[in-house]
């Protein structure tokens, strides 16, 4: 679960806020996105693997971490270097190594799903051979 945003790295390039699922950040005034919606991450690390400055850290239970201060450095940056993605590169997202993010209509939210299930639904039912 997403536990942790480092201000003094974040260069507010918004990448983890285009790529969570479960749209869990809120952009700030001051650019550093914030994790309002935390119960919704969905331990995904889709936003860690994209921050090109390590300024976010998740961690692999799908609860909250009782005690925050507890996340060593060495965790921080960890998935990324286990990606093979890089840890610890220079501030600034132009420079980023990681995959490009798709283009094109990005995946439905959860709430979109609901309707095209039943949309669906229904036209297997007016489809059935009489
Ligand atoms: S781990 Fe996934 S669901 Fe959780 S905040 Fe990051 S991108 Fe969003
Ligand atoms: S991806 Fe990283 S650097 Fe970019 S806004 Fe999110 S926390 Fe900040």
């Amino acid at each position: 679960m997403i536990e942790l945003v480092r201000g003094e790295d974040c260069i507010a390039c918004d990448k983890c806020i285009d790529v969570c699922p479960t749209d869990v950040f809120d952009r700030s005034a001051a650019g550093i996105p914030l994790i309002a919606r935390q119960s919704d991450c969905q331990t995904c690390f889709m936003c860690e693997a994209y921050c090109p400055t390590d300024a976010l850290y998740v961690a692999p239970d799908a609860t909250p971490l009782a005690d925050r201060t507890v996340i060593p450095e060495a965790h921080i940056g960890r998935y990324r270097e286990q990606l093979g993605w890089g840890k610890g590169r220079r501030p600034g997202s132009l420079i980023a190594i990681g995959p490009e993010l798709p283009h094109g209509t990005p995946p439905p939210r959860l709430s979109e799903v609901a309707p095209r299930v039943s949309e669906s639904t229904h036209v297997a039912g007016t489809s059935r051979p009489q």
